[in-house]
């Protein structure tokens, strides 16, 4: 049996807001938690792998709802664009460009650059799957692969695109010890008609795996689907029947109506907030504490980066997001440093139906860990944990980053791959897609 002992940190388990311990100690067995609490009260082990955590911060893995992940190799392409101008006249001709191959190393560098910042675990969604979910396998990262279904070609292109869904899902589902996992990943309600949306939910139900889709990102986006279907994207998908008996994950929402929120509510359907990307589109402000309020799981997204520039939840989102909550109500007591936290750790695996294994440090869960080191000028004093998390802490102050008890990053080092080398590859490829 492998066991790894984390002792001498101050372990913060997002068990509940009380749930901290100042001289704590988590012990791992194969890849999942045995016990998270105070140190002396952890079981006595022999053979065990220690880690000293003495000065740091012992927490659950980042959990990044929604992110395109190989879009690494645009990032600082094409900013201040307006969206539509963006993608027709940036992002699509160089996405025409990319190979597999480029999708494995852009894929990998986001995956480097997350674990970095603490994310384990990321909800994907990009194409082809199949480089994807090998730079999951690789990096030693957490991800779920949606591969993103596009049908403005015609429904030929979409039941292609389906079958490399069916496809890539029986080669990599479950693999790399269940680090590697599959939704079916429907644009958005404007770039798939109502058919191919409704075959995505046969799809879906075949391979009994959930739904990710865009919706209601743009006010343009939610005026356009009045005009053609006479409703919101999020009345639209409801009536088509798409959020009835199945988990679906619902990117942005940034103009989600009451009664959007209300079906948002009923379905279950999980919310990824995106702030960053949100704000620098000038897509506007999701009332994501509204949502909360009426029993919406929200977690925190960093979109592609490409849109948001980085893929940090900790000092980025979390921070961004909090103080966009407050500002939109008028109230900074309506969203808190916890509320914080939650959203990037147990609420964003709420999100993705992933919450009985991963999200906190509980007994039984995979055993994803990140290590942050409090010995830093601006996480002096501390005088409450969340807040130090929520608005003091930067992706750089992660030490090491565990996955399925495995450590996968620790001190600057990627331990499964040469880190240069992924830069290096990285370049190379974003220089080529980009030439006219
Ligand atoms: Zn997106």
């Amino acid at each position: 049996m492998e066991r790894l002992l984390i002792e001498g940190g101050t372990v913060l388990t997002m068990a509940g807001p009380e749930a901290v311990y100042a001289d704590g100690a988590v012990l791992v067995e194969d890849g999942r938690i045995v016990y998270a609490g105070p140190r002396r009260g952890a079981p006595e082990v022999k053979g065990a792998r220690r880690l000293d955590a003495t000065g740091q911060i012992v927490m659950p893995g980042i959990v990044n709802t929604h992110c395109h992940a190989a879009m690494t190799l645009l990032r600082g392409y094409a900013d201040d664009m307006r969206l539509m101008e963006w993608l027709q006249t940036k992002i699509w001709p160089a996405e025409a460009k990319m190979t597999a191959e480029d999708v494995y190393w852009g894929t990998a560098l986001a995956a480097y650059e997350m674990l970095s910042g603490g994310i384990t675990t990321f909800l994907d969604m990009y194409f082809p799957a199949d480089p994807v979910a090998r730079a999951i396998q690789d990096t030693g990262i957490r991800g779920i692969v949606a591969r993103g279904i596009i049908a403005v070609g015609g429904p030929s292109e979409a039941l292609s695109r389906l079958e490399e869904s069916r496809e890539a899902f029986h080669r990599w589902n479950g693999k790399a010890n269940g680090r590697i996992t599959f939704m079916v990943g429907p644009h958005a309600p404007y770039t798939c008609p109502p058919d191919t949306l409704v075959a995505c939910a046969e799809l879906a139900d075949e391979l009994g795996i959930g739904i990710h889709i865009h919706l209601s990102e743009t006010a343009g986006e939610v005026e356009e689907a009045r005009r053609q279907w006479g409703k919101t994207p999020i009345r639209h998908v409801y009536d088509l029947g798409l959020m009835r008996g199945r988990h679906v994950v619902a990117a942005h929402c940034v103009h989600a109506t009451d009664d959007d929120i209300a079906i948002l509510a009923e379905t279950g359907t999980g919310v990824c907030h995106c702030p960053v990307s949100n704000l620098k589109l000038a897509s506007g402000r999701t009332p994501v504490s509204k949502m909360r309020r009426q029993g919406v799981a929200v977690g925190f997204g960093t979109d592609g980066a490409s849109s948001e520039n980085m893929l940090h939840i900790l000092g980025s989102e979390m921070r961004i997001g909090a103080i966009q909550a407050k500002e939109l109500e008028g109230d900074p007591a309506v969203f808190t440093a916890y509320d914080a936290v939650s959203m990037a750790t147990i609420e964003a695996a709420r999100v993705l139906g992933m919450d009985a294994e991963i999200g906190s440090l509980e007994p039984g869960k995979r055993a994803d860990i990140v290590l942050i080191d409090t010995e830093r000028p601006h996480l002096t004093p501390n005088h409450d944990l969340y807040g130090l998390i929520a608005y003091s802490a930067l992706p750089s102050d992660v030490t090491t980053t565990i996955v399925d008890g495995q450590i996968v990053y620790e001190r600057g080092r990627l331990m499964r791959m040469d880190g240069r080398e992924i830069m290096a590859r990285a370049r190379e490829a974003a220089a080529r897609i980009v030439k006219p």
